[in-house]
């Protein structure tokens, strides 16, 4: 039977032109991933890379959220450790596991992480952030330690697609919020989008003979308060132009790579959506571990 005929069978007419259209549309629509109920967002203090195999109350802090969680399509990172000019995804399907530390045992240089990529996902957020050509794929990173030490205690069977997204470091606080806010449909199609990095994080000042006491210099204390405070207030604003918010955040926040993947999670929160804050903890005099989740 020709197609002509079959589709005349099935009661189908046979309009070419319209018919290309249609199937370019549907075309595009299956290239999303499938629809969900809204997924919650998290900021993760990530700290030492250690925690990507040591046993701990931060790593039991990231099982026990992953208990409560639905099972996402795919989830997106946005880690303190790839910064780049101009905005990148992975978009391999296997990405590696990079190892980007110094002087720390061999078994952590062992640790492998081997969930898929998702191009799928990649491109995805290619599409969705204008202007056009603002994000770009990338075929070279693959999973940095900001991701995979945290990921791996979520999934330990690295059976859910991980993609990153890189930060512009020539990019102002503001600059971030507003991009992060153009992911926010993907929290319908199941990604699970999670910011990694640290709200207190100066490794120049860390008290290194107190690194695994929960001890805080008094401007940690001060800006952590503070954070804190503006995160459950949804003061978004004062979050945004922390550097101007005197100089306990200097000292809290000398660079902003580790700060910023906050930004790009606070950015997704919907008005008065539920905020829960847990491993709130300090270590070492000038880190926090204070991690979010929102929804
Ligand atoms: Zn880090």
């Amino acid at each position: 039977m020709n197609r002509k005929l079959f589709l005349k069978n099935l009661g189908i007419a046979t309009i070419s032109i319209p018919m290309v259209a249609t199937l370019d549309r549907l075309s595009h629509m299956s290239d999303q991933l499938a629809q969900t109920d809204t997924m919650p967002v998290f900021f993760l203090g990530h700290g030492s890379p250690m925690n990507g195999i040591e046993e701990n109350e931060f790593v039991k802090g990231f099982r026990d959220q992953a208990t409560e969680l639905p099972r996402p399509n795919a989830i997106l990172v946005i880690s303190a450790h790839w910064e780049t000019r101009g905005t990148y995804v992975t978009a391999m399907d296997q990405p590696r596991t990079i190892h980007d530390f110094g002087g720390f045992p061999e078994t952590l240089y062992e640790v492998q992480y081997p969930a898929p990529g998702s191009p799928q996902l990649a491109q995805q957020v290619v599409d969705l952030v204008e202007p056009a050509g603002t994000v770009g794929l990338d075929d070279q990173w693959g999973l940095d330690h900001g991701s995979w030490t945290v990921i791996k205690h979520f999934y330990p069977e690295a059976d859910v697609p991980v993609i990153q997204m890189s930060i512009d470091y020539t990019r102002p606080p503001a600059y971030h919020y507003q991009l992060a806010q153009q992911l926010q449909s993907l929290r319908q199609r199941g990604v699970l989008i999670v910011g990694s990095g640290n709200m207190v994080h100066n490794l120049r000042k860390v008290a290194w003979h107190k690194l695994n006491e929960n001890y805080a210099y008094d401007w940690a204390i001060e800006a952590d308060e503070k954070l804190k405070s503006w995160i459950r207030s949804q003061d978004h604003e004062k979050l945004i132009n922390y550097q101007s918010q005197g100089t306990a955040f200097q000292l809290a926040i000398p660079t902003p790579e580790h700060y910023l993947p906050l930004i790009y999670s606070l950015a997704l929160q919907r008005k008065n959506e539920e905020i829960q804050l847990f491993n709130d903890k300090a270590l070492g005099g000038s880190l926090t571990m204070t991690s979010v989740k929102i929804g």
